[in-house]
């Protein structure tokens, strides 16, 4: 179809902006962008077990080969629906065929420091359960992976491998959108956090070392009671739960250049996926539902959002989409395991299941390699005594100029796809982050007066290159601080010429770079409320000596009363200036007014209330006419403060024409 092709382009687009893109500067292959690995989907179908098939009940769901299945349309009887996904696995499976076929293949990513995720999606009583963690006699992906895992990490991380490799697990669960810790159940609601590489972490979450399937089962059965516990006090609590195990394959290179990579698989038993309508749920399972479907719904949201290639794609919106967020349109290779029931009684849930699956296998992720460089000195890894040796007895074997161009010695790792960041990889093409490292590390080698490995071995060619750029960085700085000091100069010889300036301001003020900092956000212009009569005069006679704003100053001029001692207050910005016969106009008119007006003339004044203008009039009947508007203050009950302010808010508006005279 037509609308394939821009749809796909706005998938892949998501995906770059999602997890995976965002991380692309800090990892591995920067310069080129990770291939994408559409998320797996396959459908297991359950057989009926003891006690739910009726007499006649006959499944409702049927498959069609390894890859496809029908289901009878609601609508139309006399139809089927079809569906088509990376795997159907029958009825008749085993935990073995689900995985072998879709899980297996994934876990080598692990070692490559790629992210992987398996999810178990679908109503409650489908089989998620059973095909993650399964029974002692018919083990699940779970155990199976761990088991392999293990003993591929054996195998990788031998001595004499190039890589030390170690393993760890956390067990958590998200009920009613808290993140529990089950290795630790004393821990609380943990956060879930991104770091400034884009992977996801859960600060605080316990991380148990394992080195084999023992030590797995040590810590995860006694976990999982945790969860059983609960689900006997809160009925079918698991079943609410989305429960995460989270297995953390670090690896840290023996020899030089001494990367590191981690590599993280999410094994996931989701809630059941079931319409909380219909389960006629009520109370705490009702509360709980509510909760579980807000984060599948929002798992569902994701899904869209990331198959419509929208700019923002919802993870935040629940814990489950965000601890998901590098395993769905992310960085991870993930893989759906949608679980259906054949019984009719969970026809919706069945179609609704395999519709989310359907809209799941639309999703890219594009998977990259977790890589970064460990600094040898700082390297946490035990290693054994020959094995701390063995990189700085290679370091002695080898000449500087040799190591500069190549290191034919050393028994680095076997070239593989994975290992994109080799010694000699182009400079230009490694983000940042990574030359920054590089160099820190080029750094204290040197500090140790260390001869070998400059530059981790790269060529002499690019490191002169970097070394040019540095070198260019440390002149242009040298020439800004130069520049500085002469614009300080400048203003020193300034005030020096200017002894009033030199008064307003010591010469140990660094003046030059307060203004220059200014100059990069323009200063807040202060907003001046101007009265409205002044605008109207200024706009009749524009040639009136009132100047209102004035950008250029830096002071602000305040005419005092008498308009014969200007008062000078350091004002950011902006000038007020007000001629001295406009001032006298003013304290004429309130003069005026103070002699002629009512009590009621009085009180349109501002600061006169009604109190204050009967006690004017009182004082005017009293003792005649006002001769001069500091007269206000010889009323009882009026300060000389008081008057002050009084002039100070009323002779603009009345200098500019303010018709309140007497009535
Ligand atoms: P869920 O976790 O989805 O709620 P369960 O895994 O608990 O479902 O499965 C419900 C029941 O069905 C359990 O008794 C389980 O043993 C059984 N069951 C599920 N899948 C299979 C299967 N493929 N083969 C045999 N029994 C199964
Ligand atoms: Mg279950």
């Amino acid at each position: 179809m037509d609308a394939g092709v821009p749809a796909r382009r706005r998938r892949e687009m998501a995906a770059a902006v999602s997890g995976a893109g965002r991380c692309r500067l800090s990892k591995v292959g920067a310069g080129r962008r990770p291939p994408p690995a559409r998320v797996r989907v396959a459908v297991r179908l359950r057989p009926f077990v003891d006690g739910t098939a009726g007499e006649n009940d006959t499944p409702c769901v049927r498959g069609l080969d390894s890859c496809s299945l029908e289901i009878a349309n609601w609508r139309n009887h006399q139809e089927t629906l079809k569906y088509q996904f990376d795997a159907f696995y029958g009825e008749r499976s085993s935990q073995q065929d689900i995985y072998a076929g879709s899980v297996q293949p994934i876990l080598r990513h692990l070692l490559e420091g790629q992210n992987a995720s398996v999810l178990a999606y679908g109503p409650t009583g489908a089989g998620k359960t059973h095909t993650m963690l399964g029974s002692p006699e018919q083990p699940g992906v779970i155990p199976r992976a761990l088991m392999d895992l293990l003993q591929l990490t054996r195998e990788e991380g031998a001595e004499g491998r190039p890589w030390a490799l170690s393993v760890t697990m956390s067990y958590l669960e998200i009920y009613q959108e808290k993140v529990l810790d089950l290795l630790e159940p004393s821990s609380g609601d943990l956060v879930i956090r991104e770091d400034c590489r884009g992977n996801i972490l859960i600060p605080g979450l316990t991380q148990k070392p394992i080195t084999s399937f023992a030590d797995f089962e040590r810590h995860f059965l006694p976990a999982s009671r945790n969860r059983t516990v609960g689900a006997t006090r809160l009925n079918q609590r698991s079943s609410r739960s989305h429960a995460v195990l989270l297995v953390k394959v670090d690896q840290r290179e023996r020899l030089a250049p001494f990367r590191q990579r981690e590599g993280k698989l999410y094994l996931i038993d989701l809630a059941g996926s079931e319409d909380n309508r219909r389960t006629g749920n009520k109370g705490l399972r009702l509360k709980e539902s509510g909760a579980i479907n807000t984060s599948l719904f929002v798992l569902g949201k994701v899904v869209d959002a990331l198959n419509q290639g929208l700019p923002r794609v919802p993870y935040r919106d629940s814990k489950l989409t965000r601890l998901l967020q590098d395993s769905l349109g992310g960085s991870a290779h993930s893989i759906l395991i949608a679980n259906i029931a054949p019984e009719r009684r969970f026809y919706l849930d069945t179609v609704s299941a395999l519709n989310f699956a359907a809209r799941s296998k639309e999703v890219i992720n594009r998977p990259f390699t977790n890589e970064s460089l460990q600094l040898p000195v700082l390297a946490p890894v035990k290693l054994s005594q020959k094995e701390l040796l063995g990189p700085s007895e290679a370091k002695r074997a080898r000449g500087p100029e040799e190591e500069e161009t190549r290191s034919p010695k050393l028994p680095v790792a076997p070239a593989s796809a994975s290992q994109k960041l080799s010694p000699l990889q182009k400079l230009s093409s490694m983000d940042p982050a990574m030359l920054e490292r590089l160099l820190s590390l080029d750094r204290l080698l040197g500090s140790q007066g260390s001869q070998g490995t400059p530059l981790l071995s790269t060529p002499k060619r690019e490191r002169m290159v970097l070394m040019k750029t540095v070198e260019e960085k440390d002149l242009e700085i040298e020439r800004l601080k130069m520049k500085q000091k002469e614009l300080e100069a400048k203003v020193l010889a300034q005030e020096a010429a200017d002894p009033k300036e030199k008064e307003n301001y010591s010469p140990t003020m660094l003046r030059p770079l307060a203004r220059r900092i200014v100059t990069v956000a323009k200063p807040l212009k202060k907003a001046v409320v101007m009265p409205l009569q002044l605008i109207q005069e200024q706009a009749a006679s524009p040639n009136a000596e009132i100047h209102i704003l004035k950008k250029k100053s830096r002071k602000r001029k305040l005419e005092s009363l008498d308009a014969s001692q200007p008062e000078e207050k350091a004002e950011d910005g902006w000038e007020l200036q007000i001629s001295p016969e406009l001032l006298a106009h003013g304290r004429q008119k309130i003069l005026d007014l103070l002699n002629e007006g009512s009590a009621r003339d009085l009180r349109s004044l501002q600061r006169i209330g009604q109190k204050k203008a009967q006690l004017i009039v009182g004082w005017r009947e009293l003792h005649g006419p006002f001769s001069q508007v500091e007269d206000l203050e010889r009323v009882e009950g009026i300060s000389g403060k008081q008057m002050e302010s009084f002039l100070k808010a009323n002779i603009l508006g009345l200098a500019a024409g303010q018709g309140c005279g007497p009535s």
